[in-house]
Order: C-alpha cells, then sequence, then structure tokens
C-alpha cells in the first residue's frame, strides 16, 4: 500500500479547487509557475498542465486559426484593476455579473481562460464566442481534454456569475467528462461527490480501460490523514477548496481507505 499524508494545506491545491464569492482563494499562486499559451505578446500564461492540454485540444480540433486566448492567469493585482475599470466603465450591476471580486476568481489560479473569435475586435470582458461553428466543435471536445464551460446559462443562481460562453476551466479528466454528462458546474459536482461517495464507497466511472473510483473525503482541521491506495494503483488527489479532497483512483477494486491516526 502507498500512504499519502493529507493535511488541511491540501485541500487548496488542485485542479478541483471552487472558487467563488463563497469560497474565495485560500493562497496566492505563483505567475513563475506558469507556462505560455500565447508564446508572444501578449504573454498569456496558465497553469502547466491546463496550458499544454489547451493547446492540444485547440491542434486536435483545427481551431488555431480561429480562436484566440483572450485571457488566462492573473495576479489579485490584475483582478483588481478589471475590476475597478469596468465598474468605471460598466457599473455596478454589470461588474458583478461578469467580474469576479478579486481573490475569487479563477482566473487567479491559472486552470481558467476566455477564449474569442480571432481576427474579430475582441471584448476583453465578454468576448465572442458563439455556439455554432468551429467554437461549438471546440465546446464538443473541451471535456475529452479536462476542459469545461464553467458558466453556463441556467446555472447563474448555482454559480453566481452571469452566463460566459467565452470561459473555459480546466479541471481534469475524467472529471470534466461526469460533469459534462451531469449537466453539472463545478459547485453541483463537489457538492453531489460530497452527498454520494466516502471510503469504501466511491463514486465508479466505467470506462473501456479501467474503471476510475472517485471519492470525496472530509479533512479535518486538527490532525492529519493518511490514505492508503494500492501500490499499483494509478491515482490523483485534488482538493476542492471548501474543506475536502477528491481522490481518484484507476483500476478496477482499487478502493482506497482512510487509516485512523487519532490514537497515535
Ligand atoms: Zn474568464
Amino acid at each position: 500500500m502507498t500512504r499519502i499524508k493529507l493535511t488541511k494545506k491540501d485541500t487548496v491545491h488542485g485542479n478541483l479547487i471552487l472558487v467563488n464569492s463563497q469560497f474565495p482563494l485560500a493562497r496566492l499562486f505563483d505567475l513563475k509557475k506558469m507556462v505560455s499559451v500565447t508564446g508572444g505578446t501578449p504573454d498569456i500564461r496558465m497553469e502547466e498542465t491546463a496550458a499544454n492540454l489547451l493547446l492540444d485540444l485547440l491542434e486536435c480540433t483545427h481551431c488555431r486559426d480561429e480562436i484566440t486566448v483572450v485571457s488566462g492567469f492573473r495576479t489579485q493585482e490584475e483582478q483588481e484593476s478589471i475590476w475597478k475599470d469596468t465598474l468605471k466603465k460598466k457599473g455596478l450591476v454589470f461588474t458583478r455579473k461578469f467580474v469576479a471580486v478579486p481573490g475569487c476568481s479563477e482566473h487567479e489560479t491559472g486552470l481558467a481562460v476566455d477564449l474569442a473569435e480571432k481576427n474579430k475586435p475582441v471584448d476583453l470582458v465578454c468576448p465572442s464566442f458563439p455556439y455554432n461553428g468551429i467554437f461549438q466543435t471546440f465546446r464538443n471536445a473541451a471535456p475529452r481534454y479536462g476542459f469545461v464551460e464553467r458558466y453556463p446559462a441556467g446555472k447563474e443562481d448555482i454559480t453566481g456569475i452571469g452566463a460566459e460562453p467565452w470561459h473555459f476551466r480546466y479541471v481534469g479528466y475524467p472529471h470534466s467528462i461526469i460533469m459534462e454528462n451531469r449537466h453539472m458546474v463545478l459547485e453541483e459536482y463537489v457538492l453531489f461527490l460530497k452527498e454520494h461517495t466516502d471510503f469504501g464507497n466511491p463514486y465508479i466511472y466505467r470506462t473501456s480501460g479501467a474503471d476510475i473510483e472517485i471519492s470525496y473525503i472530509p479533512v479535518a482541521d486538527d490532525y492529519p490523514m493518511i490514505l492508503a491506495v494500492p501500490d499499483d494503483a494509478s491515482y490523483m488527489i485534488s482538493g476542492t477548496n471548501e474543506g475536502g479532497i477528491i481522490l481518484s483512483i484507476w483500476g478496477e477494486g482499487r478502493k482506497g481507505y482512510e487509516e485512523d491516526l487519532r490514537g497515535d
């Protein structure tokens, strides 16, 4: 068994962290760890895995000549200046609808990207990214590369953000596929796993290869937790930024379990 030690700090890292007005960022992300997705000016950066998969996705859907990257990672200062600038130009109602409060924007993690139609004047706050043609081809393929359209119409009450057809978020495979199939936004997905899974009772995502077993695990404030997973299993761990972690284990019958350390 491989033993993984987790503490509260681990709940604020990873592809599945929720970042919204209810769960602001718990830490600042470092620009130096981000990699370029534009390779030039403007130098737009993202978290490394998200950046690589976005470039693959654009390449494989033959979208590079028609889709442009408008915004990726932002520092808190940059988010602050977008907030203030939009407030000045468009007023509070518009700004609240389309711009996250500094400290509550996914762009501050490097996991989010805004896209637009290339070769057209770009509105930086609300870029055009239609539901047809090559844009829809991109949108349909996105979950296979770990991306989801993060703020769809009809979910505004849950996300707290107006519909943003241009904003995509990297959450990682297979979570992106499950969210797409079940029509869930990230807030709903985390809650779904929290309510329906536990150690020994994972959500099972079946593929033609290995099954993937996904569990939500709450992490207590005051003591570390040890997860034990089989040596030959691949696994991924992500915090949720709301107090838990999500464990994904590849392989049939690969259930992880928790070792209780409270007596140690
Ligand atoms: Zn955005």
